[in-house]
């Protein structure tokens, strides 16, 4: 080992390195990457180009040579066989931890740039996939949804995952995020992301064997639900429901029971120095209709975007006319019956000081 030289660079392969970034980045990134791993991360005028790297999940870190690389975990969800591996991959590249995103990624801080080939072979191997920065669809998170918590209205995980395999990478004018949450709750902060899907059930009271026991009405905390001051029975007031099944559940003789249920479909929101809420566009979708619900958000996005720089959907849709542009398209793709009624971009933009 020559004076200055580290483990990995002492260790590094004398062959030229080739990172495989087979996700959805379009061809020029993916071959920039490529070509910038050949030249063991440097590009032909001797310069790392970091901007790049960080499109394709390699995020340079303030310590010299050194990287973070963030994994995919589509909805969270990671098999604990892929989990011991990831953690050999860490072990063996990175430091003593791992680091978890606000938004259910992994990150393996601390990878020297030599090492981008073996890691990328180890996580290969175990079935791992880099996940992207930049300006494009990102991997969607969600909470753990009707699978196994008691409140699930959808299958969130598996939208997420349905998702990730059909728009994960594709370059669009800023970053876009897509969160699914599986209720009212919104444990997964589905309403300021790019793109939210909330589950949530329209209920229907049928009166036959309702006893008035007005166990609905205790139920409802939104206020929704009255019992009647003589019989118990419900008063329902739709204007006020927030679409969370208590009622569903809390009835016992199953008087309420769910008339739609799907994803309330959210757009526009996200963090950041500016942080806005996103607007309800669409109601109790189902997955096959939120799919291209999705996709033709997102094509619209690429779209309308064009030449507008560096613009989240949020902000785009505050242009003039862009609103009624955008619906216009929704309605082409999942048809006007589930399309919310006149729209309202939130006023208020915070700034977050
Ligand atoms: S949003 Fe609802 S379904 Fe999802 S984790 Fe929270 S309570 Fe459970
Ligand atoms: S769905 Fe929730 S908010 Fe709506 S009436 Fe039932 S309990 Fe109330
Ligand atoms: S909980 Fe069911 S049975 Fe009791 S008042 Fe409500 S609808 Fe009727």
């Amino acid at each position: 080992m020559k004076k200055g030289e580290t483990m990995s660079e002492a260790s590094a392969p004398k062959k030229k390195l080739k990172i495989a970034v087979d996700h959805n980045l379009d061809e020029q990134v993916k071959k920039k990457i490529t070509v910038d791993a050949q030249i063991a991360g440097r590009n032909e005028k001797g310069k790392i180009d970091f901007a790049e790297l960080r499109a394709g999940g390699f995020i340079k870190q303030r310590q010299k040579d050194k990287f973070t690389v963030r994994l995919k975990c589509p909805g969270g969800k990671m098999t604990i066989e892929k989990l011991k591996k990831v953690v050999e991959a860490a072990e063996q590249f990175g430091s003593d931890f791992v680091h978890l995103t606000s938004r259910q990624s992994m990150e393996i801080p601390y990878v020297d740039y030599h090492d981008f080939g073996p890691l990328m072979d180890q996580l290969k191997e175990a079935g791992q996939e880099v996940a992207s920065c930049g300006p494009r669809v990102r991997v969607p998170n969600a909470c753990g949804g009707c699978e196994y918590n008691p409140n699930g209205l959808t299958d969130t995980v598996k939208m997420a995952d349905i998702v990730n395999k059909r728009f994960f990478g594709i370059r669009v004018p800023h970053k876009f995020k897509t969160s699914f949450s599986g209720c009212p709750f919104d444990c997964i902060r589905s309403t300021t992301a790019d793109l939210g899907l909330m589950g949530g059930v329209f209920p229907k009271w049928n009166e036959e064997n309702c006893t008035g026991c007005t166990i609905c009405a205790s139920a409802c905390t939104e206020g929704a639900i009255e019992a009647h001051p003589q019989t118990g029975k419900p008063i329902f007031t739709p204007e006020k429901c927030l679409y969370c099944a208590d009622c569903v559940r809390a009835c016992p003789t199953y008087s309420w029971t769910a008339e739609q249920t799907g994803h309330n479909l959210r757009v526009g929101g996200h963090h950041g120095r500016h942080p806005v809420n996103s607007t309800v566009v669409a109601r109790f979708l189902t997955d096959d209709e939120a799919v291209t619900a999705i996709e033709a958000t997102i094509e619209w996005y690429k779209k309308a975007g064009e030449g507008k720089g560096r613009i989240r959907i949020g902000n785009l849709l505050q242009q003039e006319g862009m609103l009624a542009d955008y619906m216009a398209a929704l309605k082409t793709a999942i048809g006007p019956a589930k399309l919310v009624n006149n729209p309202v971009l939130p006023e208020k933009i915070t700034v977050a000081r």
